[in-house]
C-alpha cells in the first residue's frame, strides 16, 4: 500500500487522526476467517475496518463464492423479487434524469438493476469485476489504491452504485474517476448502509450491515455527502426509502441480539448452490435450530420491524441512504 494511503490512521474524509476503537467483528456472513475492528472518526462519525485489507486481500474475500456461476445469490423466488425491486430503485433517478442516455451500474453484481433500465430505454453499461451478469467487466482496471474506467471524459450521463462505494478500497479516488467520466450534470446515484443510523448505533456488531470485511466503510449519509462534494459533486436528494432491505436488515439485526449473531435467516434464504473452496470460506451455514427459532418469532418481530421502518422514514431516517448527486461542471 502506498505510504500516502493510511485510512486507518487518519480518516479520508475529514483528515481527522482521532480515530477510536468501537468494537471487534469477524465474518458472521461468509465464514471469511480473520479478526478485525471497527474504527470511527470522531469528528465526521465514518467508519473503516481494521487492519485495512490490501488489493489481493479483497479479493480473497469474494473469489468463487460470492455468486454462482449464473450470478446468483439468493434461492430463486428471492432473485424473482430482487429482480422487480431492481425497477422499484430506478424511481428516483429516472425522475431525476433529464433523459436516458448512457447509464453506468459500477458493481452490478446479478444484474437485477441494470436489466430493468435497460427495457426502460437507457443504454447501459452493467459492470461487475465478481459477476457473469456484467457485460464490461474488462472496462474497469483495479490496481492499489486506484481504479481505471477505460471510458473517455464526459461518457455518461449516469452512474449508479448500489451498495457498492463501501466495498472500494479507495472511495475518493473512485469518485475521481467517477467525476471524469460523468457528462456536465450528470448524476451519481451512492446508495449505502447509514452508520449514523439509530439501528447502527443499537445493534453495534450485531448489525447485518456491517458485513466485514467487505464493508471496508461504513458512511454515514452526511459525511458520504461531505467527500463527494470535496470531488465536485453537489447533493440532489437523498432518500432512506428501502424497503427490500432495511426491514429484513432490522429483523436480522434483531435475531442476531435474540438467537445469537450468525445471520441465520439471511443464511438459510441464500442460494444453496453457492460453492465452497477448500479452505472451506462459505462453509458457515444457517444453524437449523436458529433458523426454526427465527421462524418462530416472524410473527412478533415481523411486524414490528416494517412498522419500525415506516416510523423513522417519516423521520427521515433509516440504516441505508441513498444519495442522488450532480457533477458540478
Ligand atoms: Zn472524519
Amino acid at each position: 500500500m502506498s505510504a500516502d494511503f493510511l485510512p486507518t490512521q487518519r480518516c479520508m474524509v475529514c483528515g481527522c487522526q482521532d480515530l477510536t476503537n468501537l468494537y471487534p467483528v469477524t465474518d458472521t456472513n461468509q465464514g471469511v476467517p480473520g479478526k478485525w475492528d471497527i474504527l470511527q472518526c470522531m469528528r465526521c462519525g465514518t467508519g473503516v475496518l481494521s487492519p485495512y485489507p490490501d488489493q489481493k486481500e479483497i479479493a480473497r474475500f469474494y473469489r468463487d463464492y460470492f455468486y454462482t456461476d449464473d450470478a446468483k445469490r439468493f434461492r430463486g423466488w428471492m432473485e424473482a423479487l430482487r429482480e422487480k425491486f431492481g425497477h422499484l430503485r430506478g424511481i428516483t433517478l429516472n425522475a431525476l434524469a433529464p433523459a436516458r442516455g448512457k447509464l453506468m451500474d459500477f458493481g452490478s453484481g446479478a444484474g437485477h438493476f441494470a436489466a430493468a433500465q435497460a427495457k426502460l430505454g437507457w443504454d447501459v453499461v452493467a459492470l461487475d469485476p465478481y459477476s457473469s451478469a456484467s457485460n464490461a467487466a474488462q472496462n474497469a482496471r483495479v490496481s492499489e489504491n486506484h481504479i481505471e474506467l477505460l471510458y473517455p471524459d464526459n461518457s455518461f450521463d449516469a452512474i449508479t452504485l448500489w451498495y457498492v462505494i463501501e466495498h472500494l478500497q479507495n472511495p475518493a479516488q473512485a469518485l475521481e474517476e467517477f467525476y471524469r467520466v460523468l457528462k456536465p450534470n450528470g448524476i451519481l446515484v451512492l446508495a449505502q448502509q447509514d452508520f449514523g443510523s439509530l439501528q447502527a448505533r443499537m445493534f453495534g456488531q450485531n448489525w447485518l450491515f456491517l458485513d466485514p470485511p467487505r464493508h471496508l466503510w461504513q458512511f454515514t449519509a452526511s459525511s458520504l455527502e461531505a467527500l463527494a462534494a470535496q470531488k465536485g459533486f453537489a447533493l440532489k436528494t437523498v432518500s432512506w426509502a428501502t424497503l427490500e432491505m432495511s426491514p429484513f436488515c432490522m429483523l436480522q439485526s434483531a435475531l442476531n441480539v435474540i438467537v445469537g449473531n450468525n445471520n441465520d435467516l439471511f443464511k438459510f434464504l441464500k442460494n444453496n448452490k453457492l460453492p465452497k473452496d477448500s479452505k472451506g470460506y462459505n462453509s458457515a451455514r444457517a444453524r437449523p435450530w436458529a433458523v426454526l427459532a427465527s421462524v418462530a418469532l416472524l410473527p412478533v418481530l415481523g411486524p414490528l420491524t416494517l412498522l419500525a421502518y415506516f416510523v423513522l422514514l417519516a423521520f427521515k431516517q433509516g440504516d441505508i441512504f441513498t444519495l442522488y448527486l450532480e457533477k458540478r461542471p
